[in-house]
């Protein structure tokens, strides 16, 4: 493995001395309200469906520097049921109505948003409000305006906000983006990336008005994301084509199946494609030295990275509690988070740009 800059235990130590927080200088703290140092920050979250199920709520279990320490639920079953799963005092259970009171809960140092996608926004808003620090599901919002209100909220309550983009916690993407910087195959240009599996039946993910468009907005924004990395910048324009419908029934209000393109400024460029009725999960980028390739590339876990050069092994990590523990010691220390609110409303703009373009049939310049 000599094109790795350090061993694969390095490595992993690294990681996990990043989500530590160790080697923050002193210089960069208190640039933001830090809470009580020391006990682990509690994470609220909002939203009990898969994700805070099976994903967030368990990966709460192994971070070191966050906690699950409260629920917002609409549905007062769940209450019960997390309450004794994860012992939460019935004061830190919130309903959406009763939400606004977090403000006045200390157990409470970060709301985590994992609603539809469309009421991001509101929710987030209402974290801010309330003091509270925000992680924010992808995508960020259904528009750009919406980010830029979120992003605003934030700022003026001074809070941190930040995305719930595990894989930049991920070693596999990691790996991508040193590669991409120190250009071990030389500038990756070529890039194609795809994101799909087969939806049976019509859920919020398929109303237009919860998930602001079809599989681009919940799955492309893994492929934008990776094409970023592999090209080392944001793309500077962007065409896209809705395919044909094969499942009305399903897709009546948004796409079935999505291409596009994004072109970017050091000549990179990436031909992605996005489905509900396909299978697929890689990205792929070479430069006139050679290619890298993950696939699996966006899971939870089992990413396989091959190279031009042979196998990039690595141990899986926890991505989710990676992120948290992240997040949880940029607020403690001010230092900046990797996946900020801004990459949220960059990837909302690369959406927009290619919902208009789907819709106009041109290029869309950035
Ligand atoms: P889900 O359908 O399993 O859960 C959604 C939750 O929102 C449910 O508990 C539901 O009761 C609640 N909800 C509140 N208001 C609702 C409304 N008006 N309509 C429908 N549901 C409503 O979805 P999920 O898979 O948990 O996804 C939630 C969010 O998390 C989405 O934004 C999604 O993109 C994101 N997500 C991210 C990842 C990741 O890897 N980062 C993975 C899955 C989902």
């Amino acid at each position: 493995m000599s094109f790795l800059p350090f061993g694969r235990r390095t490595f992993l130590g690294r990681l996990a001395l990043g989500a530590a927080g160790i080697g923050v200088s002193a210089a960069t703290r208190g640039a933001f309200a830090a809470p009580a140092s020391g006990r682990p920050l509690g994470v609220a979250l909002v939203g009990l469906g898969n994700y805070s199920t099976r994903q967030l709520a368990p990966a709460l279990r192994l971070t070191k520097n966050c906690r699950l320490a409260g629920i917002v639920t609409g549905t007062p079953a769940k209450t019960v049921q997390w309450r004794a799963e994860y012992g939460l005092p019935e004061a830190n259970c919130y309903d959406y109505e009763s939400f606004d009171r977090i403000a006045d809960n200390r157990d409470i140092d970060i709301v985590y948003v994992v609603t539809p996608n469309s009421l991001h926004r509101e929710f987030v808003v209402r974290a801010a409000r309330a003091g509270k620090h925000v992680i924010c599901e992808k995508p960020m919002a259904v528009s750009v305006a919406e980010c830029d209100e979120m992003i605003a909220a934030c700022k003026s309550a001074g809070v941190r906000l930040s995305m719930g983009y595990r894989l930049h916690f991920d070693p596999s993407h990691l790996e991508l983006g040193r590669v991409a910087r120190e250009g071990d195959f030389g500038r990756l240009e070529r890039i194609e990336g795809g994101f799909s599996f087969v939806v049976a039946t019509k859920a919020w993910r398929q109303v237009r008005a919860l998930a602001g468009g079809g599989p681009e907005m919940d799955i492309g924004v893994y492929v934008i994301q990776a094409a970023c990395i592999a090209a080392d910048c944001d793309p500077i324009a962007v065409t896209a084509r809705n395919e044909p419908v094969t499942k009305p029934e399903i897709f009546d209000e948004v796409p079935e199946t999505m291409s596009f393109t994004l072109e970017f400024p050091n000549g990179a460029v990436c031909k992605g494609r996005v489905s509900y009725n396909e299978r697929a999960n890689f990205l792929r980028a070479e430069g006139s030295a050679g290619w890298i390739k993950l696939e699996p590339a966006y899971s939870y876990t089992g990413l396989k990275v091959e190279t031009s050069r042979g196998p990039f092994p690595f141990e899986p990590v926890p991505q989710q509690a990676l992120q948290m523990d992240d997040f949880a010691d940029c607020v403690r220390t001010g230092r900046p988070t990797r996946v900020p609110g801004e990459m949220g409303r960059r990837d909302n703009a690369i959406l927009a740009a290619m919902h208009e373009s789907a819709r106009t049939g041109a290029r869309v310049v950035l």
